[in-house]
């Protein structure tokens, strides 16, 4: 064990996209558990796209990182040292403990990973929040029938890549969105999605129209922009919209907001299409989660759901790749290997 806490600290609230000046590594003392807590030593963190929101002073449904606060995250940790009666060294669990090396808990939301069970890095992706998200936000809030199309945006990522997936399982055609022919190609031929259309595409929309002779009955929002605009005009009567993210609106500045005013148009669509528009943040699911962990798990096993990870090795080199994630520079789920 070394004898130093690295850390990832927001060093300013960027503008737009966030750039390496808008975070800062230190150096510091590993810190000393107090009866009642255990050492963790980070293994995996998770980077993702909400992240972004934690770095702004907006107003949102969490508070923010402090200037100068460790960068918030999903962790995956090894117990180096316990003084907690329910862990014991080399427990392997799940934390929220930032972008570190090295964090104190006092046990509480810690919670412990069988790597005899899945690659522990998983925890972070499709059996985690993530994983999650997609399997809530489209149960829930979706509700594919046999038949049905679902379209879904960030197809090849955490998210994306279990929605359509799950769509399949449940009998319903799968049209995967995503930047780029590698993304394309495996979202079409790993993860079996009906079909897959390019979003940097210039006949984009010509393309998803194509894709979804029947219109769309689910659409599973991860990115708005200008792949809602496309998306938007080709929902059916009744279809069902589970708003779980905009990631290419994350860096605007909501007080700078241009562009025409489309808002009449889509309330007209809205009211006369009799469309459910519905957003959620996965937590208020969780209730689901141990139906979850079986169902998902179980899906996982026999070969039903796949995934994918993109690993980046060494906690420095965290701040470049989430400034690459809010790009689509990441191809799976992004996960940073602090240690071994
Ligand atoms: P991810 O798909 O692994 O990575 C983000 C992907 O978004 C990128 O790889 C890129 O894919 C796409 N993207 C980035 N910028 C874009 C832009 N300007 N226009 C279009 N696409 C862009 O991330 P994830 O973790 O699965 O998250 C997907 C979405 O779910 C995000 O919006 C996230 O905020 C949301 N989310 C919500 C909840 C919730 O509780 N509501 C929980 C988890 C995640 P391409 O290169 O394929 O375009």
């Amino acid at each position: 064990m070394t004898t130093s806490n690295r850390r990832v600290l927001l060093a300013q609230r960027p503008t737009g996209l966030p750039t390496p000046a808008d975070f800062r590594i230190d150096e510091g003392p590993v810190p000393d558990p107090r009866d009642g807590e255990v050492l963790l030593q980070i293994l995996y963190l998770s980077l993702d796209p909400y992240m972004r929101g934690r770095m702004s002073a907006a107003k949102s449904y969490a508070d923010p990182v402090e200037i100068g606060g460790v960068m918030e995250g999903g962790t995956v940790a090894r117990v180096v040292r316990s003084r907690h009666p329910d862990f014991v060294e080399n427990d392997i669990v799940l934390s929220h403990s930032g972008w570190q090396s090295y964090a104190v808990s006092n046990g509480e939301g810690l919670r412990k990973l069988d790597p005899s069970h899945a690659a522990v890095s998983t925890a972070l992706g499709v059996l985690g929040m993530p994983g999650f998200t997609a399997y809530a936000g489209l149960l829930t809030i979706g509700r594919p029938k046999p038949g049905e199309t679902v379209v879904v945006a960030a197809a090849s990522g955490a998210v994306g890549a279990t929605v359509g997936q799950i769509a399949r399982i449940k009998g319903a055609r799968a049209v995967g969105i995503a930047g780029g022919a590698d993304k394309c190609a495996f979202v079409r031929d790993e993860l079996g999605f009906d079909a897959v259309v390019d979003h940097r595409a210039p006949d984009f929309a010509v393309q998803l129209k194509a894709a979804c002779p029947d219109g769309i009955d689910v659409y599973f929002e991860n990115v708005g922009g200008h792949v809602w605009d496309v998306v938007f005009p080709l929902l059916n009567p009744f279809a069902r919209v589970p708003v779980c993210g905009l990631i290419a609106q994350y860096n605007d500045d909501p007080a700078m907001a241009s562009g025409p005013d489309r808002l009449p148009g889509v309330m007209r669509d809205v009211l006369t299409k009799s469309l459910t528009v519905r957003g959620f943040i996965q937590r208020e699911f969780t209730d689901q989660r141990p139906t979850f962990y079986e169902e998902v798990g179980g899906w996982i096993r026999e070969g039903r759901i796949k995934y994918r990870e993109d690993i980046v090795v060494g906690l420095d080199k965290a701040p470049e790749a989430f400034i690459g994630l809010l790009q689509g520079r990441n191809f799976g789920k992004l996960v940073v290997q602090v240690a071994t």
